[in-house]
């Protein structure tokens, strides 16, 4: 890493931190100077919250806000358009337009989400088909999304439609921006086994959508929504918490509850075989964090490849072995919902849960949200393995002629 880039973004730190003392300032007025500073996603060029350096110094620059009592948690807050729509319009838009979004965006003022999904399309997500229609400046959309996190808080939508059916499903594919409290846009909730609607169905009937807020050329919409997924799978597996943090924590506190109630009599003292679990799940979440913040100290500017699934396939399997290590620790106390199951409609991506028996329940959808684990092994096997690729019998049938349930 450059000694030029270490002075010019501890420079920025200093004085971020010096005229926006987070103890003394609103979270998002801090993060709306963060971004001022260049200090959002410093990889992004100077005027879009970012220095142009590499993503490396990221780590540090999030570490030490949070050394100084500043939060990072608008990366949960708002982690469809931090993850990845910052990433996406940066590299597909012009700087006018992205300047737009951005600074709302990293201050959690505009929240975003995600319209990838289709009941008939989500591994296969090329075989979507929501309709974008051209009429005149603008696009009229008509179809359905699913399982859209965050769509009941979000202003803004990342979009992807089908514009062209007589191509194959991979070239017919535009991608756009979308008003999500526009005319024609209809959120709904769904219910997840946490009792919570964390995500949403999203029903367009006959939006419109100006042509400036398509993003990327017509029929460019595969390669647009790559960008997207690419930063998602960083975004979700190497996110790098505290050592500690996470599934690990909840398995600690069940070894730490089990181990106070057995000495007050109540319940079976924990065995060396439980202790030895303990570790092992500890040793391994540790192994994960490091090789994330490896990971990160290795990333190269631009769209991450491949390595963001590796990191978001093993933080699946962890995350699920782990809680559920804590809840065998537990034992019958393991079969209530001390938290009480209510139906909510949550303001934040519940990742970071407070209980171990809602971190159980939540973490089953670890392995099916931003790509299933297969798909993920897919991807791996394809791209970092060099093996075959499935074979694709559709891929140069027209999206029209291609059956679908
Ligand atoms: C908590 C959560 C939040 C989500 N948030 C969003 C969001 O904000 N926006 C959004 O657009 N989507 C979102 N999703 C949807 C998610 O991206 C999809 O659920 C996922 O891509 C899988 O698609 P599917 O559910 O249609 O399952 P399918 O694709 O139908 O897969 C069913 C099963 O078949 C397997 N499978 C499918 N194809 C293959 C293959 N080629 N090789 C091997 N196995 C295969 C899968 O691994 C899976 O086990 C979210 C999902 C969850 C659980």
């Amino acid at each position: 890493m450059s000694t030029d880039e270490r002075t010019l973004v501890e420079g920025k730190l200093d004085a971020l931190l010096e005229a926006y003392p987070p103890a003394d300032t609103s979270e998002r007025e801090f993060w709306g100077a963060q971004f001022d500073h260049g200090l959002a996603w410093v990889q992004h060029p100077e005027g879009l919250g970012g220095l142009d350096v590499s993503p490396r110094w990221q780590a540090l620059i999030d570490r030490r806000i949070t050394e100084a009592g500043g939060s990072t948690r608008n990366r949960y807050l708002n982690v469809l358009g931090i993850g990845m729509g910052a990433g996406t319009l940066v590299a597909h838009t012009s700087p006018e337009f992205a300047s737009r979004f951005l600074r709302p965006m990293f201050a959690c003022e505009e929240i975003w989400c995600q319209l990838f999904s289709e009941p008939g399309a989500g591994s296969d997500l090329a075989a979507l088909s929501t309709t974008a229609v051209k009429d005149g400046d603008t696009w009229i959309v008509n179809g359905q999304k699913v399982w859209t996190t965050l769509a009941h808080l979000a202003k803004w939508g990342l979009l992807v439609t089908r514009t062209d059916p007589d191509v194959p499903k991979h070239a017919g594919l535009t991608y756009f921006i979308v008003d999500m409290e526009g005319d024609g846009v209809d959120v709904r909730p769904l219910y997840q086994i946490t009792g919570e609607a964390e995500f949403n169905e999203v029903y367009f009937d006959d939006a419109r959508i100006p042509d400036e807020y398509r993003v990327g050329e017509v029929g460019q919409g595969w390669n647009v929504a790559m960008t997207t997924l690419m930063n998602e799978r960083v975004a979700i597996g190497a996110n790098v918490g505290p050592r500690g943090s996470g599934a690990i924590s909840h398995a600690v506190e069940a070894f730490e509850r089990r181990q106070a109630a057995a000495a007050d009599g109540a319940g079976d003292p924990v065995s060396d075989h439980d202790l030895d679990r303990l570790m092992s799940h500890w040793i391994e979440a540790e192994a994960l964090r490091l090789t994330a913040v490896r990971a990160g100290e290795a990333r190269l500017a631009g769209t991450p490849g491949p390595e963001g699934s590796t990191m978001k396939l093993h933080w699946a399997d962890l995350n699920q072995r782990t809680t559920s290590f804590a809840m065998d620790l537990l034992g019958a106390e393991g079969m209530t919902y001390p938290d009480g199951y209510e139906f909510t409609r949550p303001d934040e991506t519940s990742n970071r849960t407070e209980s171990v028996h809602r971190a159980f329940l939540r973490t089953r959808a670890n392995s099916i949200e931003g790509g299933t684990s297969e798909i993920m092994k897919n991807i791996l096997g394809e791209r970092i393995l060099g093996l075959p690729g499935e074979p694709r019998v559709d891929k140069n049938i027209p999206w029209r002629d291609v059956p679908r349930s």
